[in-house]
């Protein structure tokens, strides 16, 4: 079966709503995350389920077929590993990589994803700490804790980035927070949720509450 690009984008699309929930699987939550109108997710949800990819019944609502998630999970296996390779290999920067892989993702040639990975050295996260799943589809996710759950005095390792805007990423950046960094918080300001946040040792910054919101963490 072929499938266009959009078509695989709104699997995909789906297949990351689903994660948060069976409820979140909307028309209009799939709209949001897709850019378009209810009216065409309406139109593309007719398609796949034509294709047998989803499961669709009106006022009821949409699930992946177990084919639907396997084309799902292989498109983010290969972006996350094109995403390792431009940013290891090629040496761009993690807030280049997101744009260029939503390309490289749908190269569908048998074996190059598998090749691509082990020339990779079979890593298991992306530039974004975002976990690969591996050839059988497994993924390995992380308890998703997120910087706001911590209170004062608590520390953290930063182990993923929600939001991979190339604005945030080049923030995160200029303040030199990177994967791995150690996090201390010092203070929580219950006005506006932002918190004074030590990172590595050096001289505390305030982090808004959009952004702790965006850094996942595990608590050491
Ligand atoms: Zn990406």
């Amino acid at each position: 079966m072929t499938l266009s690009t959009t078509e695989e984008n709104y699997l995909k699309a789906i297949f990351k709503l689903s994660l948060k929930g069976p409820d979140n699987i909307s028309t209009n939550n799939i709209a949001a995350e897709t850019q378009t109108t209810a009216a065409s997710v309406s139109d593309m949800l007719k398609r796949l389920s034509d294709k047998q990819l989803v499961a669709y019944e009106k006022y009821k609502g949409v699930q992946l077929t177990q084919h639907g998630k396997d084309i799902a999970i292989a498109l983010i296996r290969s972006h996350r590993l094109w995403e390792v390779f431009l940013v290891d290999k090629l040496g761009y920067r993690w807030d280049e990589v997101h744009v260029l892989a939503e390309e490289l993702e749908h190269i569908k040639t048998p074996d190059l994803i598998g090749r691509l990975e082990a020339f990779l050295n079979y890593p298991t996260h992306d530039p974004h700490g975002d976990p690969i799943p591996d050839a059988e589809g497994n993924i390995q996710h992380h308890e998703p804790i997120s910087l706001l759950e911590l209170a004062a005095n608590e520390r953290a390792l930063i182990l993923r980035v929600k939001e991979q805007s190339a604005e945030f990423l080049q923030y995160l950046d200029r303040i030199k927070l990177s994967l791995g960094s150690r996090l201390e918080v010092l203070e929580v300001n219950n006005y506006d949720n932002s918190r004074l946040v030590k990172i590595n040792g050096a001289q505390p910054v305030f982090l808004s509450e959009k952004v702790s919101e965006n850094l996942i963490v595990k608590r050491v």
